[in-house]
């Protein structure tokens, strides 16, 4: 049983982060303020809206939780610090986490078997949720023609997700 979605593009996914920057007026803002959007403005988007933040014991090997139909995220406790501190590597966790939330509501997931055990990647949520934390961290418009080191820096993502990003973007 594999978890599939409504297929969704790179490009529409740069899109839709795009749009959630305009609409929190951060359009021209290189680093992404993903603490202060879960925490304060998410909640105005999404007035059900709930986050958690659980210890090591509930939620084991699991960094973080969407479940869109309880309006709900949850974040491992280590995650949650690093990510306030800035840590690039939860940073990104928070992201993709927020991209669940919005891509995956109850109606856009379906659990399907298909055909030959295999998902498309554009149809693979967590593929989804990547694209979008990558988008929404590192903003095509902003970074293109940047280094590496420059990237990780400004945006504050790790190096590894400044590579994959850096290349998407200059392609
Ligand atoms: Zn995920």
């Amino acid at each position: 049983m594999t978890t599939v979605a409504a297929p969704c593009s790179r490009l529409a996914i740069r899109r839709f982060a795009s749009q959630i920057r305009q609409r929190s007026g951060l359009d021209e803002t290189v680093y992404f303020p993903v603490m202060p959007f879960l925490e304060q403005t998410l909640v105005k988007i999404d007035p059900q809206f709930t986050l958690e933040v659980c210890d090591m014991h509930e939620m084991g090997s699991c960094h973080g939780l969407t479940t869109p139909s309880e309006h709900k995220i949850k974040l491992r406790e280590d995650i949650y610090d690093g990510a306030c501190n800035g840590r690039g590597r939860d940073r990104f966790t928070v992201a993709h986490e927020i991209g669940h939330y919005f891509m995956h509501q109850p109606r856009s997931v379906s659990f399907a078997r298909t055909g030959t055990g295999k998902t498309q990647v554009f149809c693979d949520p967590e593929w989804q949720a990547d694209a979008f934390a990558g988008e929404l961290l590192i903003p095509a418009h902003l970074m293109r023609g940047k280094r590496v080191e420059e990237i990780a820096q400004a945006c504050g993502v790790s190096t590894a997700a400044a590579r994959v990003q850096q290349k998407i973007i200059n392609r």
